[in-house]
């Protein structure tokens, strides 16, 4: 038995076949630079959104483009606001600009928004809002959204991760909710970054390639502080293809909404109870330390994440995968919590 990776929400079906062949395409060229500007795509993603190509900026994953805007906007004595339990890239890229890192306490295992415009002082510049939040699953909506936004001051760069966007938007339309609609703030001309990333539902995530759509001026100011050739040659081709195959990324989403449903009941069974989630893992709460017992599950076959370092020490995030990936992970699973609770 090999083990399975259920440990970084990667798209447990690979890479669109379509990337593929097109990283394949532009093997034979890996002697030349690439295009610093990825012109294509960037005029392919500004088409698709409704917005300038200017304000498009594509990076080696949002990742890169997280640590670009704290740069940009934070020194000694800023600092950036987001809530605890979240993206763990946010604190790290805050810090490394030497801003101060504001984590605010969760409600509910989701961001408290209300919180978090209470926490924006005069020196703030960013607040990161990952929705879906990244480890716990959960999201905010539209009206919840826009309220926030009318809180908080125009000095203040809110950057919405919507890493998760497509997974979002299916349990969205599943579940008669309205989940988002970042782009009509930058259609508005607010101070609002918008982060996408192909790592997730495209299966893109070892090509490192994301982007960020925003005001026009700053995007500018971001896209002259990129790495020079940051975006491989095969990963822009990769990711013009990906954009192409939406039958991946809907096959991705649709396993993801029915086997998500089927891991809550399985685990419930269990006595586990994970709040639904909008993205494409479950945030598990197993009353037993996180670490030793993801050690035990490795033992078993199966990599999943704890949670210590976000605070959360008895708690687990599983990525969902495919209903075989799964099965073994429900099995090793149960064989992993007989275990300690025949201790
Ligand atoms: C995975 C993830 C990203 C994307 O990271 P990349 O650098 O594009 O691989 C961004 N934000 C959140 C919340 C994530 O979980």
């Amino acid at each position: 038995m090999t083990a399975i990776k259920l440990a970084s929400n990667e798209n447990p079906f690979g890479p669109s076949p379509k990337a593929v062949a097109a990283m394949g395409q532009t093997l034979a060229a890996t002697h030349l630079y690439p295009d610093n500007d990825a012109r294509e795509l960037r005029q392919k993603l500004a088409q698709r959104h409704g917005v300038q190509e200017e304000q498009v900026v594509v990076s080696a994953g949002s990742s890169e483009l997280i640590a670009i805007i704290c740069r940009a906007l934070l020194k000694e004595g800023l600092n950036a606001v987001t809530s605890e339990r979240s993206f763990i890239v946010y604190g790290m890229a805050t810090k490394a600009a030497g801003g101060n890192f504001v984590e605010v306490p969760m409600r509910n295992n989701g961001f408290d928004l209300e919180g978090v415009a209470d926490a924006v002082t005069p020196d703030t510049r960013v607040v990161f809002l990952a929705n879906p939040n990244n480890p716990t699953g959960t999201i905010f909506d539209v009206d919840a959204t826009d309220k926030f936004l009318t809180r908080i001051p125009g000095h203040v760069l809110v950057v919405l991760d919507e890493a998760y966007y497509d997974f979002a938007q299916h349990f969205a339309t599943l579940r008669h909710l309205k989940y988002s609609h970042s782009l009509e703030y930058v259609y508005g001309d607010q101070n609002v970054i918008v982060l996408r990333t192909f790592a997730k539902a495209h299966g893109l995530a070892g090509v490192r390639v994301g982007y960020g759509i925003g005001p026009l001026e700053l995007m500018k100011r971001l896209a002259a502080m990129r790495t020079t050739f940051s975006v491989s040659g095969l990963a822009q081709a990769a990711a013009l293809a990906a954009l192409e195959d939406e039958a991946h990324v809907a096959r991705a989403v649709q396993n993801n909404a029915a086997e998500a449903e089927r891991l809550c009941k399985e685990l419930l069974k269990l006595g586990i109870h994970v709040a639904p989630t909008w993205a494409n893992f479950l945030y598990c709460e197993i009353q037993e330390d996180a670490e030793e017992f993801a050690d035990r599950l490795a033992a078993e076959g199966v990599l999943v994440r704890p949670l210590r370092s976000w605070g959360a020490p008895n708690a687990i995030r599983v990525t969902i995968g495919t209903p075989e990936q799964n099965n073994q992970f429900l099995s090793a699973f149960q064989r992993t919590i007989a275990g300690s609770r025949a201790l």
